[in-house]
């Protein structure tokens, strides 16, 4: 299978009826960088930059930060890199940062909070970034985002640090995207205001399943009850999907539902064309969108996803589909 896989490094993921497909790796440490030249992604989706915090004895310093960065951008090369702000706390533990006994740390002190909270972590961060980029391109994810009103707090925040740079004598980046998270689900209910403001989302689905189902996403005895692609959350997902074409912003899918093969079809069926995923997942995921009539399979599934009294679940009408063609 791996030689299978690594012979289609250089054919781009399309349709069969013609659609270009975005496959990108979810990533953090330099040591998956270099799989980008083996799967041939378009790249990296998502850099979960708490990974350097959590492997590390002490807090990284600025200059072991833009470091990191500085090296990722360069074995991307000329592949884009999204950046998430740190996204510390719930199920991502920091050892020498003091944290404090909580009930529900993934709804916690987590996250966004966190850095909103503690204004130096997340500035040291942001600097770190500015400065890696410097006259180049920068893509920053904003997590864990339950207001708009938040996400404009943090952009203001990166926008001020960005007009003090020729004062500390670094060059301002060529362009900067800013972008949120879509995980926290009361966001679904404002995209229309949320939208206007960002340049692009990207979707958390382990954390937003987890929150549309009250299942915590770390505990065995729920985490698998409740299908991720059952209706009702590829109603959500698709909720989201049409507002950003209604403003024209792109979506990805970064959770790790977009690696695996019938819940990748399920986000092709609602209009999803960027997907993010572990890079062991790219070969599977290009060979069964390299399969993939694109258009059946929409009109298909919208049908299934209109009309509530069709039987069967979600994954039934995908794999039934999927068998056929
Ligand atoms: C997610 O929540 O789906 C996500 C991509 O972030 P993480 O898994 O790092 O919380
Ligand atoms: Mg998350």
């Amino acid at each position: 299978r791996r030689a299978h896989y690594a012979a289609l490094k250089d054919t781009p993921p399309i349709t069969r009826d013609g659609t270009r497909i975005a496959l990108l790796h979810n990533s953090g440490l330099l040591a998956d960088m270099p799989m980008l030249e083996e799967t041939g992604a378009d790249g990296i989706g998502l850099f979960r930059t708490e990974l350097q915090f959590m492997i590390a004895s002490k807090m990284p310093r600025v200059k072991e930060q833009v470091e990191l960065y500085s090296e990722a951008m360069r074995l991307a090369g000329s592949r884009p890199i999204v950046f998430r702000l740190l996204d510390i706390g719930g199920d991502k533990v920091v050892p020498y940062m003091r944290s404090m006994a909580e009930e529900n740390p993934a709804m916690g002190w987590r996250s966004l909070r966190l850095a909103l909270d503690r204004p130096a972590l997340l500035r040291t961060q942001v600097r770190a970034l500015l400065q890696a980029a410097a006259g180049g391109p920068l893509r920053i994810l904003v997590p864990m985002v339950t207001e708009t009103v938040e996400f404009l707090k943090v952009k203001r925040f990166i926008l001020r640090e960005v007009e003090r740079l020729p004062r500390l004598g670094f060059e301002r980046p060529e362009t900067l995207e800013i972008g949120a998270m879509i995980e926290v689900p009361s966001l679904l209910f404002e995209l229309d205001h949320l939208l206007p403001q960002t340049d692009f989302i990207s979707i958390g689905s382990n954390d937003l399943i987890q929150f549309l189902t009250a299942a915590d996403r770390a505990n065995p005895r729920v985490a698998g009850n409740y299908d991720a692609i059952a209706r009702p959350r590829l109603r959500a997902l698709k909720r989201i999907v049409d507002a950003a074409a209604k403003f024209d912003k792109p979506v990805t899918m970064c959770g790790e539902l977009a690696g695996r093969a019938v819940e990748a079809l399920a986000l092709l069926s609602i209009g999803m064309t960027r997907l993010s995923m572990g890079a062991s997942s790219i070969g599977p995921i290009k060979e069964m969108v390299l399969g993939v009539d694109l258009g059946r399979l929409r009109a298909e599934m919208s049908d299934y996803l209109e009309n509530g009294d069709t039987d069967g679940s979600a994954r039934e009408v995908l794999t039934e589909f999927a068998e056929r063609h």
